[in-house]
């Protein structure tokens, strides 16, 4: 048993690299990569990323659901969070705050909410 996942791309195992190669001496052949952390979500790299996105992305959009009117940036969900470094602290401690994009407004943002992405100002 291995906790190791496989790169989720459909042509992985087509790309002719040498760590691809595995197997018995004399029965090597290439597969899909496997890693016990994949840097690109379920994908080795974004040439993977891509492979799916061209074969799945119709599919994936029908199953999730698809735009079907134009979304517009207001004041009501222009917030974004942001940092900045603090040198007037002895420490430059990050200085994390929310910025309205349309207005300018600024409010103060702990760290703790600033890292978690169920935390927003933002109205759908
Ligand atoms: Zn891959």
């Amino acid at each position: 048993m291995s906790d190791l996942k496989l790169c989720q791309g459909p042509e992985c195992h087509q790309y002719t690299t040498q760590d691809r190669l595995k197997g018995m001496k004399g029965s090597k052949t290439y597969q899909t990569r496997r890693r016990s952390s994949l840097n690109y979500g379920e994908f080795c790299d974004t040439r993977c990323q891509y492979d799916w996105l061209s074969k799945y992305a119709t599919q994936a959009v029908n199953h999730f659901g698809r735009l079907k009117e134009v979304k517009h940036l207001t004041e009501e969900n222009a917030w974004t969070k942001t940092y900045r470094w603090d040198y007037e602290r002895r420490n430059g401690e990050a200085q994390h705050y929310y910025l309205n994009k349309i207005t300018d407004e600024q409010r103060p943002l702990t760290e703790t909410q600033y890292n978690d992405n169920s935390y927003t100002l933002n109205e759908r």
